[in-house]
């Protein structure tokens, strides 16, 4: 008699999806993919070569709901559909990176914030990987965690969450847990209730244990009130710009220092290659999850001093008679442009614009008033930018093209200065995502250099 495997359905085809259904099927699962849009080749021909049924441009109802569980792409909002389906039939719906985490006894860094994930979660990685650890990078980022727990066998993992992916988590268990700040961002896919957002970058905390460690930034008042409510039995480590929390980690005088009684570690940050304060919070959580799990501090000193961010984060675009171009087409909200201007030393002309997700510039106005000589407008609609700064900033232009953008930046600019796009918006207006908004703008600087 055939047995018949509980069926396994995963919806959405890209990276985590496909990962999900691999892992799935090695473990014995029946598995069925299924994808509302079309799915990239290498994907498709990878589930052809395994032999894993799939659809694509549809969602079959009758087959989905026989499901005894469902992993669901991160992109897919609780309001769609076939989510909806899910939820009236009480069919259980996780992330890939729940199901990766039963399929493992590596240890877990998982980290999460509204900005400065990727940043922290790489440098991380790389300390670990620096002082010689069998580590593996997974999460929002790189290769899926689901594919890697089936291809490897490493003894740790530096993952990478967004509240999506926390949304969908269960029983995963971080041991240690980064939470660098929660600021207003996709509040569309949490009822512009900013509590939904804040509760599901909390969930990172459930099922930590006494012998776990929580690191967060101690100046972030949602974090340290929603702290002071939920009192979590956890080792707890701050990280701070102002104090000097001990245990813990702190900027002090320009100095990153680690301060936990056993290995004492400082470092310059005027020798380190990650610039400007937000990035102090990123060194310093990810030493204090480094330190966490064993790194000493000769390895984080290597480690911090070889680390090279991805592109697109405060990312030097070169020099044109003396005016610096710099692409921070990461920065799609508000809070990570006021990093990006405060870092800033020099007059700015700052490049901003694209779609707002429900932006406040009032946070903006001060440095602003400070540093920024010229706004340019990049955007199809710019009327938000428009109406808040005509009066705020001594120059201001219009535009819906990358290159008249920095033409225009290099016209406004003195030897000095600094030409800044750091957008506090989506992309996909006028381009098709932020890498390609950097991409564009870093082109348009090589263009006039040469
Ligand atoms: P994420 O993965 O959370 O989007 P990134 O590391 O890609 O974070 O950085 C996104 C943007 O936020 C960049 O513009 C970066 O300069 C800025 N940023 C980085 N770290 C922080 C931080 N700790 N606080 C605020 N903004 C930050």
């Amino acid at each position: 008699m055939e047995v018949k495997m509980p069926l396994m359905v995963i919806l959405g085809g890209g990276e985590s999806g496909v990962g999900a259904a691999l892992l799935a099927k090695a473990k014995g699962y029946t598995v069925f993919l299924s994808d509302r849009g079309l799915l990239q080749e290498t994907y498709r021909n990878m589930l052809l070569q395994h032999g894993i049924p799939f659809e694509e441009g549809q969602h079959t109802e009758e087959q989905i709901l026989q499901a005894q569980e469902v992993v669901k792409s991160p992109g897919i909002p609780e309001k769609a559909a076939i989510i909806q389906k899910l939820r009236q039939k009480n069919i259980p719906v996780i992330s890939e990176i729940e199901l990766a985490t039963r399929y493992t006894n590596a240890r877990l860094i998982g980290i999460t914030g509204s900005n400065g994930k990727t940043t922290t979660t790489l440098l991380t990685y790389h300390l670990l990987k620096t002082a010689g650890f069998n580590v593996g990078l997974a999460g929002n980022i790189g290769d899926s965690f689901a594919r890697q727990v089936l291809e490897n066998s490493f003894d740790f993992y530096v993952l990478e969450l967004s509240s999506f992916q926390l949304d969908d988590m269960y029983r995963a268990r971080m041991n240690v847990a980064i939470l660098l700040n929660i600021t207003p961002d996709h509040l569309d896919r949490y009822e512009y209730q900013f509590q939904n957002y804040t509760n599901s970058k909390f969930r990172i905390l459930q099922n930590m244990t006494p012998d776990d460690t929580l690191i967060y930034y101690q100046e972030d008042p949602v974090i340290s009130k929603e702290l002071t409510d939920r009192q979590p039995a956890v080792q707890v480590r701050p990280v701070s710009l102002i104090g000097s929390p001990q245990p813990g980690a702190y900027l002090n005088d320009g100095l990153l220092v680690l301060a936990d009684g056993h290995q004492p570690f400082q470092a310059n940050m005027a020798e380190l290659p990650l610039k400007g304060r937000h990035n102090a919070i990123n060194m310093l959580a990810a030493i204090s999850a480094a330190q966490a799990v064993g790194v000493g501090p000769e390895a984080l000193h290597r480690g911090l001093m070889t680390f090279q961010n991805a592109p697109h984060r405060l990312e030097p675009a070169g020099e044109i008679k003396g005016v610096q171009f710099i692409n921070d087409s990461k920065a799609t909200n508000v809070d990570s442009v006021y990093y990006a201007l405060e870092s800033m030393t020099t007059p700015v002309i700052w490049i901003a614009g694209g779609l707002d997700k429900g932006n406040d510039y009032g946070q903006l106005a001060a440095l602003v008033r400070e540093k920024v000589k010229a706004l340019i407008c990049l955007g199809k609609d710019n009327q938000k930018l428009v109406s808040y700064f005509a009066d705020r900033v001594p120059a201001l232009f219009e535009t819906q093209d990358v290159n008249e953008a920095v033409a225009k930046g290099l016209e406004w600019g003195k030897p000095g200065d600094t030409v800044l796009l750091s957008p506090a918006c989506a992309s996909f207006d006028l381009f098709r995502n932020y890498e390609d908004r950097g991409n564009r703008f870093k082109e348009a600087v090589k263009r006039i250099m040469n």
